[in-house]
């Protein structure tokens, strides 16, 4: 039963990866996410269905557009296989029905949330405020006697995350603080993890690049925190609980 349910998850995931490009390339210009196909941003054809298979198309055309010949990005597969991994890791960890939703509504809020704030330095509350209000729902829903937990989850890694924002507000913005909210809204306590797992991340990419270009050039790179609070979020989804009950236990 279960690989079947990952097989499942992995092919919606592609699905709805596809869409996710979709949704990383038309919120940043304000442009609506439902209607109006996908046409090619160089010639302005439309692409056609079975041009729109999510990775296999990009492969057999080999990364150009049938029309122009016009290089197609790498990353638009890239963010189809990503979703569909994401999808599949949540339905392979997840315990429980609410894992397994939560788990779903974080990593696919996660994917549109990394690529807008790596290319655009923002975090889009168009997409954090659906996302809060689609966990707050879905797990009062589904486990009623958690929801207390996450919500209070949610608002400890807020304020977390508020104190540095308001002290140094360079590196971090609000849509970090309201993202951290999303993720203790899907993980519960175990948001903890991945709050922690960003800021090591974080911290260890901002040494390989000091490593790499001197202290001066690396302070400059404005890395946005939101990819790192995405791969926190992954690492709390896989292993958060398991490591939150490890730690706890040690007392
Ligand atoms: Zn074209």
């Amino acid at each position: 039963m279960l690989p079947m349910l990952i097989a499942f998850a992995a092919a919606f995931g592609l699905l709805i990866g596809s869409f996710l490009n979709v949704v990383a390339y038309r919120v940043p210009l304000g442009a609506s996410v439902a209607g109006g196909r996908s046409e090619c941003p160089s010639c302005h054809h439309q692409i056609r269905a079975y041009d729109n298979v999510p990775v296999l198309s990009w492969l057999l055309l080999r990364g150009h557009c049938r029309d122009c010949q016009a290089p197609i990005s790498r990353r638009y597969p890239v963010v189809e296989a990503t979703t569909a991994v994401l999808w599949a890791l949540v339905a392979a960890v997840a315990g429980d029905t609410v894992d397994v939703v939560l788990g779903i509504v974080l990593v696919t809020a996660l994917v549109p949330i990394t690529l807008i704030d790596l290319d655009h330095q923002r975090i889009p509350n168009v997409i954090t405020y659906p996302a809060a209000a689609t966990a707050l729902v879905a797990g009062t829903a589904i486990d009623p006697g958690g929801e207390l937990s996450r919500v209070l989850a949610g608002a400890g890694a807020a304020l977390f995350l508020l104190v540095p924002v308001m002290v140094y507000p360079s590196g971090m913005g609000m849509g970090d603080v309201k993202l951290a909210a999303v993720l203790g809204l899907c993980l519960g306590p175990a948001v903890a993890v991945a709050i922690l797992a960003a800021l090591v991340v974080g911290s260890l990419t901002g040494v390989l690049l000091a490593a790499r270009h001197g202290v001066q050039k690396a302070r400059k790179m404005r890395i946005p925190f939101g990819p790192y609070l995405a791969v926190g979020g992954v690492v709390g989804i896989v292993a958060g609980q398991p490591l939150l009950d490890a730690y706890l236990s040690t007392f």
